[in-house]
């Protein structure tokens, strides 16, 4: 006789636990040894949230976010500095 357990176990898991920035909490299962996604989309408000734990920034509540959080959000320093570069590169009045 022979054993049906082996390569038909079901794989390891681990779940991720995500915070988005209106402090909703879920959890997304990775099959275990997969590189978890440091942030997420969350199911509930859309916003993008935190893997916890990541060494990324903790999520801002709107009420906390300054002009900087938002502008950060939406940009990386390096759209940030050709923007800026863009905008010294036009005539002046
Ligand atoms: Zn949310």
């Amino acid at each position: 006789m022979f054993s049906l357990v082996n390569s038909n176990e079901f794989a390891q898991r681990a779940d991720a636990e995500y915070f988005c920035v209106n402090n909703h909490r879920f959890v997304i299962t990775f099959a275990a040894g997969v590189a978890q996604p440091v942030t997420w989309d969350c199911p509930r408000c859309g916003q993008s949230a935190q893997l916890a734990g990541s060494q990324a920034e903790a999520p801002v509540s709107d009420a906390n976010r300054s002009h900087w959080d938002i502008v950060r959000e939406r940009r990386t320093l390096g759209e940030l500095a050709d923007l800026l570069s863009q905008h010294d590169a036009q005539p002046k009045p």
